[in-house]
């Protein structure tokens, strides 16, 4: 279990909070990041926050984090013209912020002082 639960994320999924969300299914849910580094800055989500991060995730569900990168590419092909930056920060000193696994998709130029 994540260590603050419920995380900011699934508050956003359970609807408690407004986002802009993009696509939802079942297992995974899409919204744009609030705080955008690149035109295009997209959070995909699995509703579950059992995993802090991608290590985990892929550890106990390799399939779902196959879906979140299927739902990236067909995201970056929607909102980006297919091609875009798949970033998972694992760790709080490489920038995780929220430990409830999420990939961001970027796409276009990123803005000034962020990665890459
Ligand atoms: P991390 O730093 O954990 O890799 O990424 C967390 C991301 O979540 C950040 O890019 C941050 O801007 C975004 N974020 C944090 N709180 C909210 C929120 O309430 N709504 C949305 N849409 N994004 C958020």
């Amino acid at each position: 279990m994540a260590p603050t639960s419920p995380t900011i994320f699934s508050r956003i999924i359970a609807r408690e909070i407004p986002a802009d969300i993009v696509f939802e299914n079942d297992r995974i849910v899409a919204f744009r990041d609030i705080a955008p580094q690149a035109p295009v800055h997209l959070l995909v989500v699995p509703r579950t926050e059992a995993y802090a991060n991608v290590v985990e995730l892929a550890a106990a569900d390799s399939g779902l984090l196959a879906e979140i990168v299927e739902v990236a590419n067909a995201l970056a092909a929607e909102h980006c013209g297919g091609q875009f930056r798949l970033i998972f920060n694992t760790g709080e000193d490489a920038g995780q912020t929220v430990f409830h696994v999420h990939a961001h998709v970027l796409g276009g130029k990123l803005a000034e002082g962020s990665l890459g």
